[in-house]
C-alpha cells in the first residue's frame, strides 16, 4: 500500500485504496487533491482518463484479463505521474491524474499495445481536462469537470483530449430536437449517400463507400458521426440501414449499366443491423431489387459488435459470404484486436482506423502498430486498407508499410453520385499518382 494511506481514528484506512491497482479510490484522490490544492499557488491541470471500450475487453476476454489491463494501465499512469504527481482509481476503468506531464503523453503512453495473457490488445483512452483554478476551485469541482470533458473528448470519436469548457444545457436540448428531426429525415428525404474512393496502390478506384449525410432543412449538413450514434440508440438505425443498402446497391447497378465495371460498393453496417436475424435476408433482397451482383458489394463490420457473440457473429458472416458479398473490418485496432480472435472470422480485408494514421508521423508515434497490423493481416490473406490517408507522405509512408488501399483526403472526399459517377468514367485519381 502506498505510504500516504489515511489515518482515521487512529486506523490506516486502506478501504480508500483499490484493491486491485493500490491507487487512491475516488474519496481518497479527491481528499489527497484537496490537500494538494491548499500549497499549490499556481495553475494545476486534473486530468479524468477513461478507457475506450473497456467492456468489451472484459466480455470478451474476461474479468482476469480486464483487471491485468487496468494494472498495466496503472503502471504507466504512474511512470508518467512521477512521485510527485498524483494517481487515482476513480471508477472501473476511470482515472485522475494530476501531474506535470504534458496530456499528449498520456494518450500516447496508453496506446502502446499491451501483452495480457496471450492476446495483443490495442486501448485507446479518452481524456478530460480540467484546470486549477479556473475551471475548478476545489477537487470535487475540478473531477466532476475533467468528467464532463472527457464525455465530450468520447462524443468526439474517442482517443481524444477535451478541456473543460463551460457549457449551458443546451446539448440536452440540441440532441432531443435532432432526435426528433431525424425520425422524419428519411420520410422526408433530407438523407443523401456520397461515395469516398477506396484507391489501389496503382491509383485506379477499387471501390465507393456510401456514407450517409443528413441535409437538414434548419442545421444544414449534419455528419454521420453526429446522428448515426443517435439513429443506433433510437433504434431508426435499422429502417434508415435498410434504405442505405437498397440505395447504394441501385446505385451499384446504375453505374454498372454505364460500363464502369471496375468498381465495388461498400457499405457500413451497424451493430443493430447485424444483429437482426433477418439482416442477410434483407442483404439479398436489396441485391435482388437493384439488380446488383453480390460480389460487387462489401459490408463493413466493426470488431466492436462482432467479438460480443462470437459464434453468433461467424454463423452470420459465412451467411454474408454465401451470397458472395464480401466482408472487412472497419475502424480496427480502434477496440481491442486480438490476433486469436482475427484468425476466426470470415474476413476479406481490413481498414485500418484513421486515429493511426492521424500519428503515423510523429516520434513514438503509430508506425510500429500500423506495420504490425500489416504484417498481421497479411499473415491471414486479408488485404489491408489505409484510412484516412491525407498527405503525400502519408501515402508514402502507408506503401512502404505494405498496404494494399487507401482511402482519405487525398484521393478526395466522399462525393455525390454523380461525381463519384465521373471519377469511375475517367478514373481520375489515375492522374494524381501517374508518377508511379
Ligand atoms: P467510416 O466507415 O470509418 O468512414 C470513414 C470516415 O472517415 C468518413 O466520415 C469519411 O468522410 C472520413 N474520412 C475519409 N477520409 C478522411 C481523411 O483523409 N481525413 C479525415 N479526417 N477523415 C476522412 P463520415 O462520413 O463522417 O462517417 C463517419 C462514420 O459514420 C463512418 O466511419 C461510419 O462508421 C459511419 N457511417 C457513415 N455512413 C453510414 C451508414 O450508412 N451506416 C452506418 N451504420 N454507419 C455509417
Ligand atoms: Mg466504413
Ligand atoms: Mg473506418
Amino acid at each position: 500500500m502506498p505510504e500516504s494511506t489515511f489515518k482515521v481514528e487512529g486506523y490506516a484506512v486502506n478501504l480508500h485504496y483499490d484493491a486491485l491497482t493500490g491507487l487512491p479510490n475516488r474519496l481518497c484522490f479527491i481528499q489527497l487533491l484537496d490537500v494538494a490544492l491548499d500549497a499549490v499557488p499556481e495553475e494545476l491541470a486534473v486530468l479524468f482518463i477513461d478507457l475506450d471500450r473497456f467492456q468489451q475487453i472484459n466480455g470478451a476476454l474476461g474479468y482476469a484479463a480486464g483487471d491485468k489491463l487496468l494494472q498495466a494501465v496503472t503502471s504507466r499512469l504512474r511512470g508518467l505521474a512521477g512521485v510527485d504527481g498524483l494517481a487515482g482509481r476513480v471508477g472501473g476503468d476511470e482515472f485522475a491524474v494530476v501531474s506535470s506531464s504534458k496530456t499528449e503523453q498520456y494518450l500516447d503512453a496508453l496506446r502502446v499495445p499491451y501483452q495480457i495473457d496471450h492476446h495483443q490488445l490495442f486501448v485507446t483512452a479518452s481524456i478530460g481536462v480540467a484546470i486549477f483554478p479556473k475551471q475548478g476551485l476545489n477537487a470535487t469541482e475540478l473531477l466532476r469537470n475533467a468528467d464532463l470533458a472527457m464525455c465530450r473528448a468520447k462524443a468526439s470519436g474517442r482517443d481524444a483530449i477535451e478541456i473543460f469548457v463551460p457549457e449551458d444545457p443546451t446539448p440536452v436540448l440540441e440532441r432531443l430536437q435532432l432526435e426528433n428531426s431525424l425520425r422524419s429525415a428519411l420520410e422526408n428525404g433530407e438523407l443523401d449517400l456520397v461515395y469516398q474512393p477506396v484507391v489501389n496502390m496503382n491509383g485506379t478506384v477499387d471501390a465507393l463507400e456510401a456514407l450517409l449525410t443528413w441535409r437538414h432543412p434548419v442545421h444544414g449538413t449534419i455528419p454521420p458521426r453526429r446522428f448515426i450514434p443517435i439513429a443506433e440508440e433510437i433504434g431508426l438505425i435499422v429502417p434508415i440501414g435498410a434504405w442505405v443498402m437498397e440505395q447504394a446497391c441501385i446505385q451499384g447497378a446504375r453505374w454498372l449499366k454505364s460500363g464502369y465495371r471496375n468498381a465495388c460498393i461498400s457499405v457500413n453496417v451497424s451493430a443493430r443491423q447485424f444483429e437482426r436475424r433477418d439482416f442477410v435476408a434483407q442483404v439479398a433482397e436489396a441485391l435482388r431489387i437493384a439488380g446488383f451482383p453480390a460480389e460487387r458489394l462489401e459490408l463493413e463490420l466493426t470488431e466492436s459488435y462482432l467479438m460480443r457473440n462470437l459464434p453468433e457473429s461467424v454463423y452470420r458472416m459465412r451467411e454474408i459470404r454465401e451470397l458472395g458479398v464480401s466482408i472487412s473490418i472497419d475502424d480496427f485496432g480502434t477496440g481491442y484486436s486480438s490476433l486469436s480472435y482475427l484468425s476466426k472470422l470470415p474476413v476479406d480485408s481490413l481498414k485500418i482506423d484513421q486515429s493511426f494514421l492521424r500519428r503515423l508521423l510523429e516520434p513514438k508515434g503509430s508506425l510500429p502498430v500500423v506495420e504490425s497490423i500489416v504484417r498481421l493481416a497479411h499473415g491471414m490473406h486479408l488485404v489491408v486498407v489505409a484510412e484516412g490517408v491525407e498527405t503525400e507522405a502519408e501515402l508514402d509512408l502507408v506503401r512502404v508499410l505494405g498496404c494494399d488501399k487507401v482511402q482519405g483526403h487525398v484521393y478526395g472526399p466522399a462525393v455525390g453520385p454523380d461525381e463519384a459517377g465521373e471519377l469511375l468514367a475517367r478514373n481520375a485519381v489515375l492522374a494524381l499518382v501517374s508518377r508511379f
